[in-house]
């Protein structure tokens, strides 16, 4: 029986092959009457399987996934209006929710990376003249500046000396005198390694009818969050950190008070692809769901099993695991006479590393025999810090004992080469 079903289907496929090949010797125009140019070869594009070197991503970010989750991403597409998706979406806003640590209806991922969660953000929460005091003590904060100054938002930029947090006193003194629509804080401040402390921040801005917007790119999955606890009225983040996922995710929250500035906006959101008036449609916020554009159905799965990753941890082992590997990198690093850039231990962020440049030593030569020799992904310094330090990402997946291992046999090698160790 099966071998003449085998027959029967190559006679198919042989007799589909053969009219294929008629039809394409006939093909002339797809319109008759039309000029058929000859087909240019001169950009023909790629061909054979696409291979990708292994390598250990040991920067801020992306870090390496998770194969579990990267395994997700190749099951069969569903389409992005079908009941079976729909579920996946809803366990996605249920996982974010554990994420944030928030009883919140709105959650959401927005279409893209980490900006597309800051550009979501800015563009529903502000409307033209309002104003936001930006607490900028990198580039995020300057990025968060620019981006809110186009939305047509009146930009109050709050600086602090580059490696430092702001205090609970500086930071109410700036609600109190300018009174703004929205507070921004970088909670992983990913280019100097600094960790904002958000405890009493959200009280503050309460008190001066201000929503607290925090960026999570790089600390969400790593360090405590407590959305509702804190009084955190917005959070967006990103999937290629600590959540080990790919790029092309930016997680997101609202609190019913963020929401509520939305629904009451005198002004349409100017973007129409970020508003959430419409995106949220589609996740369900409102009650019904609409089609605004067509979800990201491989990486929704991928959140998705990010997300059960994250629950099968636990929240508090996973930042436990972080820390821990932030110690091991330290006790490496200190043995071999290198210095945190960030002064304040407290200040000190776990997820992303930040390593001062000893005097003479050749920062590019240590990342790039850490890449040539190890497969180690190291990085420089970064807008403010740039050429000054290294950084290290533990984070996600990566936040691991044999890849903080890795990570210090890199610098050893690479700081005995520069003869700033003894070989
Ligand atoms: N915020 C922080 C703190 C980041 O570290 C990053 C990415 N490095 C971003 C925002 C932007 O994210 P993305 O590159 O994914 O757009």
């Amino acid at each position: 029986m099966a071998a003449i079903l085998r027959k029967s289907h190559q006679r198919l496929a042989s007799q589909l092959s053969q009219q294929f090949s008629r039809s394409m010797a006939a093909f002339t125009s797809a319109r008759p009457g039309e000029p058929t140019p000859a087909i240019s070869d001169a950009h023909k594009g790629p061909t054979g399987v696409l291979e990708i070197p292994q390598r250990f991503l040991m920067g801020p970010g992306p870090a390496n996934a998770d194969p579990r989750i990267l395994a997700a991403q190749s099951l069969p597409l569903l389409g992005h209006m079908h009941p079976p998706f729909l579920k996946i979406m809803d366990e996605v806003q249920q996982g974010l929710r554990y994420l944030f640590q928030s009883d919140t209806k709105y959650t959401l991922c927005a279409s893209g990376t980490g900006h597309a969660g800051m550009e979501m953000a800015i563009a529903n929460l502000l409307e033209p003249g309002e104003k936001i005091v930006v607490g900028n003590n990198g580039i995020w904060g300057t990025r968060v500046c620019d981006m809110a100054d186009r939305f047509g938002a009146e930009v109050v930029n709050l600086q602090t000396a580059t490696g430092t947090s702001f205090s609970l006193a500086e930071l109410t003194a700036a609600l109190e005198q300018h009174k703004p629509a929205v507070l921004f804080l970088c909670q992983g401040e990913s280019s100097t390694g600094v960790h904002q402390s958000l405890a009493g921040v959200g009280e503050a801005c309460a008190k001066n009818g201000t929503l607290l917007l925090v960026d999570t790119v790089c600390s969400l999955g790593g360090v405590p969050m407590y959305a509702d606890a804190w009084g955190v009225d917005a959070i967006y983040s990103g999937s290629q950190k600590c959540l080990s996922a790919p790029p092309g995710a930016a997680p997101l929250m609202l609190n019913d008070k963020a929401l509520q500035k939305i629904k009451s906006r005198k002004t349409k959101v100017r973007s129409y692809y970020l508003d959430l008036n419409l995106v949220g449609d589609y996740w369900g916020w409102f009650g019904s769901r609409s089609y605004h554009h067509t979800g990201m159905v491989s990486m929704w799965y991928a959140m998705r099993e990010a997300l059960a990753i994250v629950s099968e941890e636990g929240l508090e082992a996973g930042w436990v695991r972080h820390e821990q590997a932030h110690k091991a990198l330290w006790a490496g690093l200190s043995e071999m006479g290198l210095h945190p850039f960030v002064a304040d231990p407290k200040d000190r962020l776990v997820t992303v590393n930040t390593i001062k440049v000893p005097e003479g030593v050749d920062w590019a030569a240590v990342c790039k025999n850490a890449m040539d020799k190890f497969s180690v992904e190291i990085a420089g310094g970064l807008g403010p810090t740039a050429g000054q330090i290294w950084r290290v990402g533990l984070m996600g997946y990566n936040a691991k004992p044999a890849n903080v291992e890795l990570v210090l046999a890199a610098f050893k090698d690479g700081l005995t080469q520069q003869g700033f160790l003894k070989a």
